[in-house]
């Protein structure tokens, strides 16, 4: 690797544009690898970013079987997933955008149309591009915090509507705490919108929520309204396939579309990501059977969390959010010495809290030992001395 101490104090620093300046890092966490290498702990058990642990359907590796052939040409499968994936949603309206990763629709939503100065609203504690997108423009956000009892605050929603807006956009369910908005209070919180803004809801995690009879169909709900919107979906979360970078937006109407594609790159999803996609939605047992055992994973780790005695937020997705007593910083920290991966929250006044993904049977039972390590040492210590006694 090239070092940056050969060339510090020689390059003239260029400013960038003053939005860009102000941003964070985006924090990506830390590789099974790189935890590996720097705690000296041989087993990691990463949850932190909210994988699937069973992967993706076998016929997907069938799929990609003879994927080289394909390499030499620029990717040509996009229409192919973008009828598969119609299949898959059955009759709709609207049109399907495909991004390299719904978080580059995300980013595109923000370059098509948030100018210097235009309001966003969203909800806090929030999956973090949802702002720094919308920042990077120059936008001004509003994040709207979470009720004590981690659920979508709708009557401080509803006040962040109800002045002039150009884009709401929140996660349902929403990540990291996991809570759902229902079909009612989505339907009110739309209306409350102003007719000209753009609604996007981000259902990255849906599949872990949709056996739910209160979890909407944001489409439908969407769809009945003559305003603009977008929800977004992703590959990366039940389908298993976050390596692969491919997600979608199902848009309100070709003007939305076009606008995307503007600033659309040019084949911005690759031909390994396409076939891949339309694999995995050819096998929606496969998908099904995941989501159930995590779905089942997640409430006995619910319960094992209430025991040690945490307070944890009401989650339908593939990951709990929780507070400990010690700043969240401090267990991801001690947790990694323990080979465990979670991710802690920075945000302002979520400070003491993390979220974990859930994971196998045995990653999560590894992930519990850990953590009683980490919260009660010498309880953990009597134990052992007990039973060395
Ligand atoms: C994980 C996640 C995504 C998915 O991002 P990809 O780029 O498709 O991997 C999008 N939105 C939310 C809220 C997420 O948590």
């Amino acid at each position: 690797m090239l070092s940056d101490a050969a060339s510090a104090g020689k390059v003239r620093v260029l400013a960038c544009r003053p939005e860009i300046a102000e941003l964070p890092l985006y924090n990506a966490g830390l590789s099974t690898e790189a935890v590996r290498a720097r705690y000296g702990v041989s087993e990691v058990t990463k949850l932190g970013s909210n994988e699937n642990p069973y992967g993706p359907s076998p016929s997907v590796s069938m799929a990609l079987g003879d994927i080289v052939s394909r390499l030499p040409l620029y990717p040509e499968a996009d229409q192919l997933l973008k009828a598969e994936i119609s299949r898959y949603l059955g009759a709709i309206s609207g049109q399907i955008i495909l991004g390299n990763g719904s978080e580059q629709i995300i980013r595109m939503i923000a370059e098509a149309y948030v100018s210097p100065g235009d309001r966003v609203v969203t909800v806090i504690p929030s999956f973090g591009l949802h702002i720094i997108t919308a920042e990077a423009m120059g936008g001004i956000v509003e994040a709207v915090p979470v009720t004590q009892d981690c659920e979508f605050d709708l009557d401080a929603l509803h006040e962040a509507v109800s002045k002039p807006l150009k884009l709401l956009i929140f996660a349902n369910p929403s990540n990291p705490v996991g809570c759902m908005m229902t079909g009612q209070q989505l339907k009110d919180l739309v209306g409350s919108c102003p007719p000209d803004c753009l609604i996007v809801v981000d259902e990255a995690y849906r599949e872990y929520a949709e056996h739910d009879p209160s979890y909407p169909s944001a489409r439908a709900i969407l769809a009945a309204q003559q305003r603009p919107w977008m929800v977004l979906r992703t590959f990366s979360k039940a389908f298993g396939l976050a390596g692969l970078r491919i997600g979608y937006g199902i848009t309100s109407d070709s003007a939305v579309a076009d606008a995307i594609g503007k600033v659309r790159d040019p084949f911005n999803t690759n031909v390994v990501a396409q076939i891949a996609g339309c694999a995995a939605l050819n096998d929606l047992p496969h998908m099904e059977n995941t989501v159930r055992a995590t779905v089942e994973e997640r409430e006995s780790l619910r319960n094992a969390l209430v025991e040690i005695g945490l307070k944890i937020a009401p989650s339908c997705a593939n990951f709990l959010f929780f507070e400990t007593s010690i700043s969240s910083g401090n267990l991801a920290e001690a947790l990694l010495h323990e080979g465990v991966i979670i991710k802690p929250w920075k945000e302002p006044g979520y400070t003491s809290w993390s979220r974990v993904s859930i994971g196998t049977p045995e990653e999560n039972a590894r992930f519990l030992a850990a953590l009683r390590t980490v919260l009660h040492p010498s309880s953990v210590r009597e134990a052992q001395e007990a039973q060395e006694a």
